[in-house]
């Protein structure tokens, strides 16, 4: 029988490590055969990092991209070649060829003939939202949700985060992203609330990959940035865990995804925790309660 197959769907060459590494690698490692597919090269980022003599930023994200995806497992790669539209005022934005004003439909056609031979058992997307804002995220929910329509692709998950965990750990790239002078939205609005959340995937054990994952992508994510200043234990409190919203059944074709598990948890949990070991200042939360987290395979 041959691998399932699970597509992650991402704008820029970055998203899919920072917000889906840990689960690729975990879904790579339990045999599953993972393609990432790009919407753009992200050749609108800012340059963080320097760029070798002659060099794009589009080819150099192009190459962080390939290195990522050995780190992570990732069996196939794929960019569908639109252009990064830029952040909301750019005038890219409205650049013909420019992925957020291609017309949902065409793109998603494109897509759809791109995973057909694929057949996956599920898709990828972002939030309705775009977890952040970003023009081209939220063109990847549209143009993926149709596109699984299309081909009849019966599970989906929308990648997230979670809004109000991120309160009780050290900031995560996309709070800079929000939170940035060209923020397109604020903080709150990041992402979703917990009871949302319908799946919370626990990637602490494949942390070093995802880290190193991330660190591939150093035009954008330098050795100098929070996320690669963070110790440790702040990184895997940060970026431990990975967050969807699940369409359809858990179990898509042939016995589930069972690297997809749903963890409930509390944020205030990890606070208390933290405060009990001596190695917070002493933060107490109070009022919503600890629940003890039950990992349960979906
Ligand atoms: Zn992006």
């Amino acid at each position: 029988m041959p691998p399932e197959t699970v597509v992650f769907f991402h704008a820029h060459p970055d998203d899919e490590a920072i917000f889906t590494g840990g689960t690729i690698a975990l879904l790579a490692q339990k045999g599953v055969r993972v393609v990432v597919v790009f919407a753009t090269t992200g050749e609108m980022g800012e340059i963080r990092g320097d760029l070798e003599t002659g060099e794009t930023l589009a080819e150099r994200r192009a190459r962080e991209s390939r290195v990522a995806a050995d780190i992570l497992g990732v069996a196939h790669s794929v960019f569908l070649g639109y252009r990064d539209s830029g952040l909301p005022g750019d005038p890219a934005n409205d650049a013909p060829e420019s992925f957020a004003a291609v017309e949902a439909e065409a793109a998603a056609d494109h897509l759809a003939g791109v995973l057909e031979p694929e057949a996956p058992a599920a898709i990828v997307v972002y939030d309705a939202g775009g977890i952040y804002g970003h023009p081209d995220h939220i063109h990847v929910h549209r143009v993926g949700v149709r596109a699984a329509e299309i081909l009849g692709i019966p599970t989906i998950y929308q990648a997230t985060v979670d809004r109000e965990y991120l309160h009780f750990v050290e900031t995560h790239l996309v709070g800079e992203a929000a939170g940035s002078p060209n923020a397109v939205v604020p903080m709150p609005t990041v992402g979703v609330p917990t009871v949302f959340v319908t799946t919370t995937v626990d990637v602490r054990s494949v942390l070093d990959r995802k880290r190193r994952a991330i660190a591939a992508h150093s035009s954008q994510v330098p050795e100098t940035s929070s996320a690669m200043s963070l110790s440790a234990a702040a990184f895997a409190g940060v970026y431990g865990y990975e967050w969807y919203v699940r369409e359809g059944p858990g179990g898509a074709h042939r016995g589930g995804l069972k690297p997809f598990v749903r963890l409930y948890r509390r944020a205030i949990r990890h606070v208390t925790l933290r405060a009990r070991n001596g190695r917070a200042s002493g933060t107490r939360a109070r009022g919503i309660g600890a629940m003890q987290p039950v990992v349960q395979v979906v």
